[in-house]
């Protein structure tokens, strides 16, 4: 018998906080950035392979998602490490149902084991991600440039990305006073070149009156897309929203989970999704709600939560497997002024080049796991 058929038993789970530098403060309505803090993971058999993975939130704090470095750690160390140790495995599925039940609903954590058990899968079976899902369709991913309310000049920011090669920015609002965040806004897109794509994410800080009042002014000023204006429960005040017609609203905070995607979808509350990784508990069910997306006529836009080169190659692969993509924000890697991988993600004019396998296509460099591990 091979191996593969006799299945692995895993030895052991590292988990490892790491605080990674930023570029700049990068203020949404959801938090303030100083760093990026995120929990690498390393799944290693008894056979001697080892599974990476990482587990992300944005900003690394409890603010977005419900769960921080801090708690996803405990959640790995004590619940989802010691179930995988238990047994034996035959493969991927056994292993990933198993983590799923050995913890309810701690989706970020969960994501992160579900990409090192994605990668250990990848590297028994000498394949990549992006093949386990049918194959690449793209080898690169444009990606928007993101910019906090806290940057000094939008503009002179939102130039050095355009002439980058970024032909999408996103306007972070909802931190400060609506009227005047829309003002500054719309001034900066009368100086940027006519085919940029614009969208703004107001991170659910707004109320109705508010959007009401101010998405149809930022649609004459040319913002396409409007992610998760008022607040992740209000399904009823994004349906009403859309109804104004005046650009696309995406949910982002509104699903956290393939249920709520068909809860919006019932709701006729959005025109594009969100799909992060991290949020829906991993590249499996982040697959669900694409193709329920899809079926629903819903676009979907290839979402990140600020992720190092580790988790930014795994979404990527996933979302590389997809012709119709609406937009994509796997940037964690331009921000953060340091990695954790031996030869971090590539961007090229803008674009994210999807790495290749096998697994993840990245390995992780253990010396600066240890430099940028918290103490
Ligand atoms: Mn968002």
């Amino acid at each position: 018998m091979s191996s593969q058929t006799q299945g692995y038993q895993i030895s052991r789970v590292e988990s490892t906080i790491v605080d990674l530098p930023i570029r700049r403060k990068h203020t949404t309505g959801a938090m303030a950035m100083e760093h990026q803090s995120s929990v690498i993971l390393e799944i290693h058999t008894a056979e001697g392979l080892v599974g990476i993975g990482e587990a992300t939130v944005p900003g690394g704090g409890p603010g977005w998602g419900g769960e921080s470095v801090e708690s996803m750690k405990q959640i790995i160390d004590h619940h989802l490490a010691p179930a995988l140790l238990s047994t034996r495995f035959h493969g991927l599925n056994d292993a990933v149902s198993l983590a799923v039940s050995a913890f309810r609903g701690a989706s970020f954590a969960l994501a992160g084991i579900e990409m090192a058990l994605h990668d250990l899968h990848g590297k028994r079976h000498d394949l990549s991600i992006a093949e386990m899902f049918g194959g690449l369709v793209h080898d690169r991913l444009p990606v928007l440039w993101s910019i906090g309310a806290n940057v000094e000049s939008l503009l002179t920011e939102s130039l050095s990305y355009v002439e980058a090669g970024h032909r999408t920015i996103k306007f972070m609002l909802g931190s400060g006073d609506p009227p005047t965040e829309v003002r500054r806004v719309v001034e900066v897109i009368g100086h940027l070149p006519d085919d940029v794509v614009v969208t703004v994410d107001c991170n659910g800080r707004w109320d109705e009156s508010t959007a009401r009042q101010l998405l149809p002014p930022l649609a004459e000023a040319g913002v396409q897309v409007a992610e998760q204006p008022v607040p992740a429960w209000d399904l009823g005040a994004c349906q009403r929203l859309r109804g104004l017609g005046s650009m696309k609203i995406m949910a982002d905070e509104s699903v956290q989970s393939v249920r709520d995607l068909m809860r919006v979808i019932q709701a006729a509350s959005a025109d594009l999704v969100a799909v992060k990784v991290p949020k829906f508990g991993g590249l499996s069910p982040a697959r669900s709600a694409i193709t329920l997306a899809d079926v629903a006529g819903l676009g979907f836009w290839a979402g990140g939560t600020m992720e190092s080169s580790v988790g930014t190659a795994a979404a990527a692969q996933l979302f590389g497997t997809y012709h119709e993509i609406a937009g994509c924000d796997l940037v964690g890697p331009l921000l953060m002024t340091a990695d954790v991988v031996t030869e971090s993600v590539r961007y090229v004019d803008g674009a994210l080049v999807i790495p290749r396998g096998p697994g993840l296509g990245v390995d992780l460099d253990r010396d600066k796991v240890r430099h940028y591990a918290r103490r």
